[in-house]
């Protein structure tokens, strides 16, 4: 008898995440003493804030690790809202909090998707949004940008509406802004435009701003409107993870949208994860309740600058502007049909990137895991040395392709 597929067909071919398999290679060089250079995962690094670490401690010394509500400790779901600036929108029961702004999405995927439902996502998708989506039985596509904004990947209205008309079946728009990978903003009008589009035609306008506070030169947020005709369509997804120092694997994010939909995803919720942790609440709550201090904002500009000073002249790369985030995209379609000096042709991403951990342990993320061949993100959330000594590492790697 033949047995049944050990693996769903659903997760078959499903591979790990490629910026957490990245975290894995920089162990391995480290191990054996060679040199890296690693601007691959991006993960906000530093001192952990003592407020946050107090806040956690505290909670285990006293006691405060039993089951929370399922959608999250009240006490941070109003916090969370007034660290959105929601506070007079929503009430609480619009706002869950979950294990990761990743649980977040696959919460909202999980919540609105029928099977081949689609989804639409913009030009360079984060690399878990459609895993995500797939696992959800969702249908994901990418908007592909035509319009005036296509030499950054931005998506405009025209985009979305030409891709809505062709497909009856979407249930949501996703965004990211600012956007991981490319590091690209949208501005209010442009946010305004897309959401209009997804009113009218009823779909869900979903903002990920896991990296809303990290903007630079003295750029504001660009908020979505929130009034009776929106409040039905928006879903903000946000979390702990980039806008501190040190924060990732405290695994705290959240979500605020329509009642009916928070209403979904708390029962859901209540099944699978029961809420995450309560100490990690506890931290997060002490996060978000109080003014942002903007020190890390700035320690990350002064990195820009300086990689982009490093960077300036780098053979066959052209670097994008980077108004927020702590990516820099560098489109590097030039290095294709250049060889390697022992003899490689480089013909995409993955080899650009495999040639410069290979010759200078300098590890990137591809823009074949963004969907994106031709370009490379480097988080800059690394030492001034790293990012010194990494360019340089860079531009003897790139200067030696030849042809
Ligand atoms: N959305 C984007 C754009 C991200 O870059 C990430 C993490 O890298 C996530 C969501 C998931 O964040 P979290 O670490 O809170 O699960």
């Amino acid at each position: 008898m033949q047995p049944l597929e050990r693996i769903s067909a659903k997760l078959f071919k499903f591979q790990q995440s490629l910026t957490l398999s990245l975290k894995h290679l920089v162990e391995l060089r480290d191990a054996q003493n060679l040199p890296v250079y690693d601007f691959g995962l991006g993960e906000t690094k530093g001192t952990l804030n003592p407020s946050i670490r107090e806040a956690g401690e505290r909670a285990f010394r006293e006691g405060y690790t039993m089951y929370s509500d399922p959608a999250g400790m009240p006490k941070l779901r109003q916090a969370v809202l007034r660290w959105l600036g929601l506070e007079n929108h929503y009430g609480i029961e619009n706002v869950v909090i979950s294990t990761g702004a990743k649980q977040s999405l696959f919460n909202i995927f999980l919540a609105v998707c029928n099977p081949a439902d689609a989804v639409l996502f913009d030009a360079a998708p984060w690399v878990s949004y459609q895993p995500l989506a797939v696992a959800a039985y969702g249908f994901p596509v990418m908007v592909l940008p035509l319009g005036t904004q296509r030499e950054l990947l931005k998506v405009t209205a025209d985009d979305l509406k030409r891709n809505l008309d062709a497909r009856p079946h979407v249930k949501l728009f996703l965004i990211n802004n600012p956007c991981n990978p490319t590091a690209q903003l949208y501005s209010a009008d442009e946010i305004e435009a897309l959401l209009s589009i997804c009113v009218e035609h009823k779909i869900y306008f979903v903002l990920d701003r896991l990296y809303w506070r990290i903007l630079f030169d003295g750029r504001t947020y660009p908020e979505p409107r929130i009034d009776e005709e929106t409040k039905p369509w928006v879903i903000q997804v946000d979390g702990l993870s980039k806008n501190f120092r040190r924060t990732g694997g405290l695994r705290i994010g959240w979500a605020v949208g329509p009642t009916d939909l928070t209403k979904a995803i708390i029962n859901l919720q209540s099944h699978y994860t029961s809420g995450p942790a309560t100490p990690t609440q506890e931290a997060a709550l002490a996060a978000v309740d109080r003014t942002y201090v903007s020190d890390f904002v700035e320690e990350l500009q002064t990195k820009r600058d300086l990689l982009h000073r490093q960077a300036a002249g780098m053979p066959h790369v052209k670097i994008w502007p980077t108004p927020g985030t702590f990516y820099s995209f560098w489109d590097v379609r030039d290095c294709f049909g250049k060889k390697t000096p022992d003899g490689v042709v480089i013909s995409n991403s993955d080899d650009v990137a495999n040639y410069l951990l290979r010759s200078e342990g300098v590890i990137t993320a591809s823009g074949m895991g963004f969907m994106q061949n031709g370009y490379l993100r480097l988080s800059f959330s690394v030492s001034e040395d790293q990012i010194t000594d990494g360019m340089s590492a860079a531009r003897r790697a790139l200067s030696a392709l030849k042809g």
